[in-house]
C-alpha cells in the first residue's frame, strides 16, 4: 500500500490522502478538498484515481468530490447514513464492508460515530496497520461534536474500537493539529516527559512535514487515551470536584472534551 498525504494549507489545517496499490498504481482518494491540488498529487506520482471516500459529511472533507469525480470518473464512497448530506455516493458503506484498491489494498470499513453520527474510519491491515480517521482521532487529540456529534458516542467508539488496534497502527487523522493537541495534553498533564518531547519535535516541523505517528505512541501522548491516568484525574477534580475520586473513564474522556471545547 502506497499512502501520499496532501497538505491543504488551508486555515482548517487539513490533510487529504492518496491511497495506492503499487502494483496496479490504481488510487482512493480520503476525504478531498481541493480537487485540483489532489489531481495533481496524484499525477505527480503515476497513480490513477478510481475512488473517492469521505470519512464523514462535513464540508472540508467532501469539497473536493465533485472536482475529482469530474476528471477522473471516481465512484463516491461515503458511510450509507451520511451519503444523502454529501450527494452524489456511488457506495454506501456500514461496519464490516470492505473497500479494495488495486490488486494489494484492502480496507475495512470501521463505523465510528461521535465527531458526527455517520463517520468511518479505514483499517489497512497488513505488515504495518494504517488508521485512516477522519475527524475522530486527531495525533494528541480528539475531533470536536460541535457540528452533529456526541462526546458519548465518541468515548465509545475511542474505548471500543481505536483502542484496540495494534500499538504499531499508523494514524492518519484528516487535520494537522498535533501541536496545539500536546499543549492541552500538558495542561492535563504536566508531568509527561514523552509529550514534551514530543511538542518540541512538532513545533520544529512545516505541518506538511508533520510526523506519522503510531497508535503506541498517541496512548502515551493523547490525554483522551490516558483516562486512567492519575495526574490527569487529579486535574480534572480541580476542575469538576463532582467526579468523586475515581471517575469512570466515560467521564473523564466527556470532561476532558469539555475542557478542550473552550481551551
Ligand atoms: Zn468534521
Ligand atoms: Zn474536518
Amino acid at each position: 500500500m502506497l499512502v501520499e498525504r496532501i497538505w491543504a494549507a488551508n486555515s482548517l489545517r487539513n490533510f487529504n490522502y492518496l491511497i495506492a496499490c503499487a502494483e496496479t498504481g490504481e488510487a482512493l482518494v480520503v476525504d478531498p478538498l481541493n480537487a485540483a491540488q489532489c489531481l495533481a498529487a496524484a499525477t505527480a506520482k503515476g497513480f490513477d484515481i478510481r475512488q473517492v471516500l469521505n470519512t464523514h459529511e462535513h464540508r472540508d472533507h467532501t469539497d473536493g468530490n465533485a472536482g475529482v469525480v469530474a476528471a477522473t470518473d471516481a465512484r463516491v464512497l461515503a458511510h450509507a447514513g451520511g451519503a444523502g448530506a454529501i450527494g452524489g455516493v456511488d457506495r454506501g458503506l456500514a461496519r464490516g464492508d470492505v473497500v479494495k484498491v488495486g490488486r494489494t489494498v484492502e480496507l475495512e470499513v470501521l463505523d465510528t460515530p461521535g465527531h458526527t453520527r455517520s463517520h468511518v474510519c479505514l483499517l489497512a491491515h497488513g505488515d504495518v496497520p494504517a488508521l485512516f480517521c477522519g475527524d475522530t482521532l486527531f495525533n494528541a487529540g480528539a475531533g470536536n461534536c460541535h457540528n452533529g456529534g456526541d462526546p458519548g458516542l465518541l468515548y465509545e467508539t475511542f474505548v471500543n474500537q481505536l483502542v484496540k488496534l495494534p500499538d504499531a497502527t499508523r494514524v492518519y487523522p484528516g487535520h494537522e493539529y498535533m501541536a496545539r493537541n500536546l499543549e492541552f495534553t500538558l495542561d492535563r498533564e504536566p508531568g509527561n516527559r514523552e509529550a514534551v518531547a514530543a511538542l518540541e519535535a512538532a513545533k520544529a516541523r512545516k505541518p506538511e512535514e508533520a510526523r506519522v505517528t503510531t497508535m503506541g505512541e498517541e496512548k502515551r501522548v493523547n490525554a483522551f487515551l490516558r483516562l486512567q491516568n492519575t495526574e490527569v484525574i487529579a486535574r480534572l477534580r480541580e476542575r469538576f470536584p463532582e467526579v468523586g475520586e475515581k471517575p469512570d473513564a466515560r467521564t473523564v474522556f466527556v470532561k476532558l472534551r469539555e475542557l478542550r471545547n473552550r481551551w
